[in-house]
């Protein structure tokens, strides 16, 4: 068997890293919709949201744009838009 060199990442975990600097998809939340149920806060893999005042709040510098909010909420409050849409319609 072969050995390859390897190394140690530095500590920090994914705080220290800006998945959302990569993300294509993000979740926008239709206000009118939410009922504040907590489920994508729940099932949100980078705890990037959470329900503040009975409404989803997105932290965009940590998500990831995965969309799986989008799959869990029930009453379908949350769409998953292109990024670059996004910025040609200057809502970034
Ligand atoms: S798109 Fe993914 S990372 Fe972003 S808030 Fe939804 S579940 Fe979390
Ligand atoms: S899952 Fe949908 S309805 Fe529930 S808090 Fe999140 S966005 Fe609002």
């Amino acid at each position: 068997m072969k050995l390859t060199t390897g190394g140690v990442c530095k500590s920090g975990g994914s705080w220290k890293n800006h998945t959302g600097t990569w993300r294509v998809f993000r979740p926008v939340l239709d206000e009118e919709k939410c009922i504040g149920c907590g489920y994508c806060e729940t099932f949100c893999p980078e705890a990037t949201v959470e329900v503040q005042g009975n409404i989803a709040v997105f932290d965009y510098t940590y998500c990831k744009g995965c969309g799986i909010c989008q799959q869990e909420c029930p009453v379908e409050a949350i769409e998953m838009k292109e990024e670059d849409e996004l910025e040609k319609e200057g809502e970034k």
